[in-house]
């Protein structure tokens, strides 16, 4: 690789190092950068061979006839399969998910999670997924996978028993693929639970239990805790996904996605799907995304911060029905479970207006500092109502199922002062008509 792992001298202490550390020590070095202290921006689609014999190798890497050997120096191609800015961004993505050996950088969530998807299954295989999960990710699923030949079976945020009985009862499950917490209603589902019931399924069945990723693999989109507060590969999961537009990115302002694995054959097989779609991150989004990196946990930290003191202070709340977050959970099953896999609640709230629809619109237009906004996990308060947005297209059943009320607004806490956001909400809340 051009890009050395390991920086310049003086070498750093053997001790492993802290990911706020190594993301911004690791994965970069400067004299590939003529010495500049941030790295330049690689805006070229094609890369100078160093010897028609270098050029050789190269493709001869990329097409699977040979290993690339220790210490050895590969020359880079063709910016659809791989550019320097990509591979920075991606080695400071390791560090910032405990457990992960590799990353992939997509030009969006939803180009990380259908890539990395299409990168294992076949038809006939099933893929198992919980729900609520993000739209796009549900049309995914049932219309385009299953016109070919993908079954699926849905399962309930944070219902462990039919986790696991989907698990043991589907045809050639090849991918079980968690969203935790479910998007809005902060219902959450136990990694670790389902990696143990996929493990038992393997060891039991020889046709599973091959090498590698012939095994289910489960895969968690991990944007809303992720990296800071849950760390999927270290609870056993395969795969970890992000939308990187949310808190990876952190300031609304671009589209970006990745995939990380401990697994070096399955990130090949990523890799060269990613190749032939043609879906990696533009140099310059790279490395506007590598600039975000080194703030994510400090910002994730003040962000739940913010959503912790606002969703506790509006508990209770006249106008409110429910607020939903984990410090809140009332549910024993679900308290052990966010105790278990989350380090901190963080930064997404979510309130129930008692007046329901008209309640809600209220509120979101009387906010002066929160806009109203889809998308999260920016340094600015956003707020929404999903019932008539993000989850919109979604039937008065699958609403009602998922708990999805009328009433129901989601808040992403920006970095702003938790105070102020708050004196702005009860402000819109006083300003929410009696009597809906
Ligand atoms: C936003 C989001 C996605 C899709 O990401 P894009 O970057 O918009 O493609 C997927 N999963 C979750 C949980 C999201 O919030």
């Amino acid at each position: 690789m051009p890009i050395p792992k390991s920086p310049p001298s003086p070498p750093l202490p053997r001790k492993p190092l802290s990911p706020e550390t190594d993301v911004l020590t690791k994965g970069f070095d400067p004299r590939l950068s003529v010495g500049s202290a941030r790295p330049a921006v690689f805006r070229s689609s094609t890369y100078v061979f160093s010897s028609p014999e270098a050029a050789e190798r190269a493709f001869d890497l990329m097409g699977g006839r040979g290993q690339v050997q220790e210490g050895e120096s590969v020359d880079l191609v063709y910016s659809r399969f791989n550019h320097p800015n990509a591979e920075i961004v991606e080695d400071h993505l390791v560090p910032l998910e405990p457990g992960a050996a590799a990353a992939a950088i997509f030009n969006s969530g939803m180009a990380a999670i259908i890539t990395s998807l299409l990168a294992v299954l076949k038809p006939g295989d099933t893929v198992v997924y919980t729900t609520p999960i993000y739209g796009a990710t549900q049309t995914f699923i049932n219309d385009f996978l299953e016109g070919f030949g993908i079954g699926h079976i849905a399962v309930s945020a944070g219902q462990g028993d039919d986790m696991d009985t989907a698990i043991r009862e589907a045809v050639n499950l090849r991918v079980v693929l968690i969203e935790t917490p479910a998007n809005p209603t902060i219902v959450m589902t136990d990694i670790r639970r389902a990696v143990e019931t996929v493990a038992a399924l393997a060891a039991k069945s020889p046709s599973n239990g091959r090498a590698g990723f012939d095994r289910p693999l489960v895969m968690v989109d991990n944007t809303f805790m992720g990296p800071a507060f849950q760390h999927p590969m270290a609870l056993g999961a395969d795969v970890s996904l992000y939308s990187a537009t949310k808190y990876l990115g952190g300031y609304s302002d671009i589209i970006g996605g990745v995939a990380l694995t401990r697994d070096l054959a399955l990130m090949k097989k990523i890799r060269s799907k990613r190749s032939l779609f043609g879906n990696i991150l533009q140099p310059d989004e790279c490395w506007i995304l590598d600039t975000r990196l080194s703030t994510v946990l400090l910002r994730m930290n003040r962000q739940s911060k913010n959503a912790q003191r606002i969703a506790e202070s509006l508990a209770g709340h006249s106008k409110i029905s429910k607020v939903y977050y984990p410090t809140l959970f009332e549910d024993a099953g679900q308290r052990s479970i966010a105790q278990a896999q989350c380090d901190y609640p963080g930064g997404i709230v979510s309130i129930d207006l008692k007046g329901g629809k008209p309640a809600a619109f209220d509120f979101l237009r009387h906010l002066r500092l929160a806009r109203n906004a889809v998308s999260l996990g920016g340094v600015e308060t956003l707020a929404c109502h999903p019932r008539t947005t993000t989850h919109s297209a979604w039937t008065a059943r699958e609403l009602e199922a998922a708990g999805v009320g009328e009433g129901l607004v989601r808040i992403s806490a920006g970095i702003e002062n938790w105070r102020d956001l708050l004196h702005d909400m009860e402000q819109a809340l006083d300003q929410v008509a009696e009597g809906y």
